[in-house]
């Protein structure tokens, strides 16, 4: 462990317990932790009803709740300096919500639109999932807090109900169009697996990612840049991929298979064409993947990050010449294999690491971005870890 891997690890959960006591006055009723993620492979597949391929991380949101009789709502971050915030769910609405409590309050709204009985209650957070490093932090808190409610209230929802009031809680709630890959990871991930999701009918299959065993370690490369085009570049991908749909007759560009790439370069311009390239390829990519960690193991999936990345450079052009520094430079010096992963323009790459070559090639991205004049980027190790659960 690295000395700031040390500074950003968890507390254990009877110190949140007890520092709950000390800013509520009585114990919590419980604690609950649920995990940051990050994408394997499948980037910009999820709108196109195909794969994705993401993984619960060993870095997680904790809350200790206690459930009140009366319909008051304290909510408390152990991060930033916002005090507690006290609220009713009387007048819990979109809209009403302001800063990091609009994702325990879009949860506590959501379930509601559903019907479950969530009652006020007092919510001690604390969280090592990094903010805005593409990691999910603010679905690491939605995570813990559904779970939370699902056991305080005995509303025995299954994983995939929870998935979708996360989502609801984000789309409505929160403001975020977002999909169902994040809290997927977050509440159905597993120690030592990937979740291999399904899109287009929101199926889950855990499947076997372990680094340690094969002598790997996965770094994440935050570059800390965001371009200020991220918005606009996703819409107008977004537009790109409904456009090839259409005129290739299908769905969605999930019915659109690798072998059908030639003719759809005959009736696409050359822009779609490439995006809808990107979009038929990784959706294989992922498959190849499921399947080769299936077999082989983590040692075999390089080529699969590689060319993933390449796409996204390439076809799709969501990269940046950050993104492309922390990979380009990954691999020179060991990596077997590196990727950007996320949304584009900026956020994270990952490089999939022999565990001999990790000093070196953190030592070589950090020298590149220095040499390049750009902004030092945060580089730490994450492993597939538990998804959502109780833990006091
Ligand atoms: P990401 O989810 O990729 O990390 P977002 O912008 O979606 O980035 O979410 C980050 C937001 O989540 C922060 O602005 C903050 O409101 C909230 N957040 C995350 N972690 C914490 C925390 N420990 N305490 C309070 N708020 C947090
Ligand atoms: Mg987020």
């Amino acid at each position: 462990m690295t000395s700031q891997d040390q500074a950003m690890a968890a507390p254990a959960a009877q110190d949140l317990s007890a520092r709950f006591e000390h800013e509520f006055g009585s114990a919590p009723d419980g604690v609950w932790q649920a995990p940051g993620r990050v994408n394997l492979i499948g980037e910009h597949t999820d709108y196109n009803e195909g794969f994705v391929l993401p993984f619960a991380i060993d870095r997680t949101a904790r809350v200790a709740v206690a459930a009140r009789a009366d319909s008051t709502v304290r909510l408390l971050s152990t991060y930033g300096d916002q005090g507690v915030v006290s609220t009713t769910l009387d007048t819990l609405q979109p809209g009403t919500a302001k800063g990091w409590t609009k994702y325990p309050l879009g949860v506590m709204w959501a379930l509601r639109e559903r019907g479950v009985a969530v009652p006020g209650l007092d919510l001690l957070l604390d969280s090592n999932v990094p903010l805005g490093a593409g990691l999910s932090s603010s679905h690491a808190i939605e995570c813990a807090v559904v779970t939370a409610l699902n056991d305080l209230t005995g509303a025995g929802l299954a994983a995939e109900d929870m998935v979708l009031a996360t989502q609801r809680a984000e789309n409505d709630f929160v403001g975020a169009p977002t999909g169902i890959m994040d809290q997927s990871a977050s509440l159905r991930g597993a120690k030592g697996h990937a979740v291999f999701l399904d899109c287009r009918d929101q199926k889950a299959n855990l499947v076997p990612f372990e680094t340690e065993p094969a002598g790997l370690v996965l770094l994440v490369i935050d570059t800390k840049v965001s371009h200020s085009h991220a918005d606009g570049g996703y819409a107008s991908r977004r537009a790109s991929c409904e456009l090839g749909a259409e005129v290739l007759g299908v769905k969605a560009l999930r019915d659109v298979g690798v072998a059908d790439l030639e003719e759809a370069a005959g009736l696409l311009d050359e822009v779609t064409f490439r995006r809808v390239r990107h979009v038929v390829t990784e959706n294989d990519r992922v498959l190849q993947t499921v399947e080769l960690l299936g077999g082989a193991g983590p040692s075999a999936i390089g080529q699969m990050l590689d060319a993933s990345h390449a796409s996204m450079r390439d076809d799709f052009e969501i990269s940046c010449p950050e993104l492309d520094l922390a990979v380009d430079t990954s691999r020179a010096h060991g990596a077997i294999g590196a990727r950007m992963t996320g949304g584009g323009f900026g956020g994270a790459a990952i490089a999939l690491t022999p565990v001999d070559a990790e000093q070196a090639v953190r030592a070589a991205v950090v020298k590149a971005f220095a040499d390049a004049g750009y902004r030092a980027p945060d580089i730490f190790t994450v492993s597939p870890a538990a998804g959502a659960m109780r833990v006091a």
